[in-house]
């Protein structure tokens, strides 16, 4: 391993490669059920639910379309601003669709209440979340995820699709950042 080995810069593993893939067939065998004999649209919230959405979408086995949306709310710190800003809107016209938002991690819950509201307003004919990760501060949040991969700890993750400062995405666990990589 030499010093610029992703696994030089993290501190611990919270959920392995292993635990997730089986814990998205797990959600896939829900979902299906649920939505068996209709086509949802997954909609995606980019970049951090790439990765979810590509092993998600491919562990089901009804019919889907996949769409995406890209949203600022992180930036590269650590900390959510609260303000939402449509990055890369849907190209599905979602009136009259069954859509599930598929999302990497839910915190404050900020972006997702929002998504939730803009997706209704076009006339979606039911919206519903699903989510790999959720922290403790989702439950304050106005807003329930229906399908939730693992609860999570007060703290910072990265992998899985989930960065800091847009790098460590590719990491195939989830894990906490070693404290050097902050300063
Ligand atoms: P919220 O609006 O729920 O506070 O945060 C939503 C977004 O913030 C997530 O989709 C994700 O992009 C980012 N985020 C929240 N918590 C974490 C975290 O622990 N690690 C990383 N890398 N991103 C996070
Ligand atoms: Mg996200
Ligand atoms: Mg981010």
């Amino acid at each position: 391993m030499d010093a610029a080995d992703i696994s030089a810069d993290l501190e611990h593993v919270l959920r392995t490669a292993d635990q997730i893939d089986a814990r998205v067939a797990e959600l896939a065998a829900l979902i299906d059920a649920d939505y068996a004999g209709r086509r949802p649209v997954l909609v995606g919230v980019l970049n951090g639910a790439m990765i979810v959405m590509s092993d998600l979408c491919r562990a089901m086995h009804c019919h889907v379309e996949v769409d995406w949306m890209a949203v600022s709310s992180y930036g590269s710190g650590t900390r959510s601003s609260g303000v939402v800003r449509i990055l890369k809107d849907l190209t599905v016209d979602v009136a009259g669709r069954d859509v599930l938002i598929v999302e990497d991690i839910i915190d404050t819950g900020l972006t997702l209440s929002y998504l939730v509201h803009n997706i209704a307003t076009r006339g979606a004919a039911s919206v519903r979340v699903a989510t790999m990760f959720r922290k403790p501060e989702a439950l304050n949040a106005p807003v329930e995820a229906d399908y939730v991969g693992f609860d999570l700890p007060d703290e910072f993750v990265v992998g899985y699709g989930l960065d800091y400062a847009g790098r460590y995405r590719n990491l195939r666990d989830l894990a906490t950042l070693a404290p050097h990589v902050y300063r």
